[in-house]
């Protein structure tokens, strides 16, 4: 049974995470929600008697799952500091300096974590393409295309640069390797680049696609969302991982045991 306390209860991913959690009173005990307003989870239409408070209770023990805003991450971080409170946090847009220097000093005692996808599949697709790349060698040609609906407001997504980036670190290249897009007289490709490419068109969740090309053969690896809930259970896989955890900062693929 693992205790759980959402920060950005009332948000897109906060309300799927507490929906599916209250699903499995087996598995999670919410002990609270934390949002800009207060209330009860009841109010979010959530089936649970748990409150919805504007700061985060000290509850130790009790695992924090943050989905909120990045400008609070300092903070959700030093509060599970210091009352000693396992952290997963999926919120995007803070500076990779900052989750770094805040994670390296709450390693230290509690255990932490943070994922811009926690979805197990891009989790599991993540390895499989680093270790895809290093096996083929130098010879095949990698690209990666990415779909989203035509409201996103950034490209390429931070889960195509996540690619991009196992695949470098895999195969001893730099994100100077990347090349977004291309236009006018390019010349032909250069050996080694990996070429990124964002679609944008109606109301695709999201679509990952890595291109690994070599002469005379093609393998295509893929992962299609459905729907958000892929990153709200992995939310919940992280957290119960965390509860059991010793102290020290963790990623996605320790959750996953890869
Ligand atoms: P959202 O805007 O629907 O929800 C964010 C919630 O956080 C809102 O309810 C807001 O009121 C609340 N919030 C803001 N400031 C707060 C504060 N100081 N204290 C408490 N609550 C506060 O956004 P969303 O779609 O639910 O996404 C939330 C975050 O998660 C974003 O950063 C998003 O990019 C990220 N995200 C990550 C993953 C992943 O797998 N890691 C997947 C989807 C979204």
């Amino acid at each position: 049974m693992t205790p759980i306390i959402v920060n950005g209860a009332a948000g897109r991913m906060g309300r799927r995470i507490l929906t599916l959690a209250a699903e499995q009173p087996q598995a999670y005990t919410i002990v609270a929600g934390v949002d800009r307003q207060p209330g009860s989870l009841r109010d979010l239409g959530i089936a649970c008697d748990a409150p919805l408070r504007t700061s985060i209770p000290d509850e130790s023990g009790a695992v924090v799952i943050d989905f909120s805003h990045h400008g609070i991450f300092p903070s959700v971080v030093r509060h599970c500091l210091a009352k000693g409170m396992p952290l997963a946090s999926g919120t995007t847009g803070v500076p990779p300096a900052v989750v770094d220097s805040e994670l390296i000093a709450a390693a230290q005692r509690i255990p932490c974590l943070h994922a811009g996808n926690m979805s197990v599949g891009v989790n599991v697709l993540l390895d499989v393409a680093a270790r895809l790349a290093k096996a083929l060698g130098e010879d095949y040609d990698i690209e990666i295309t990415e779909a989203h609906h035509n409201q996103k407001i950034d490209a390429p997504s931070g889960t195509a640069f996540s690619l991009a980036d196992a695949i470098c670190a895999a195969t001893g290249r730099s994100r100077s390797d990347h090349v977004h897009g291309r236009q006018g007289q390019t010349g032909a490709r250069r050996k080694g680049e990996i070429g990124i490419h964002a679609l944008r068109m109606g109301d695709v969740v999201g679509d990952h696609t890595v291109w690994y090309v070599g002469g005379g053969e093609r393998i295509q690896l893929g992962h299609v969302a459905h729907s958000r809930d892929i990153f709200a259970r992995g939310a919940l896989r992280a957290a119960a991982f965390l509860a059991k955890a010793r102290p020290g900062r963790y990623v996605m693929k320790d959750v996953l045991g890869l």
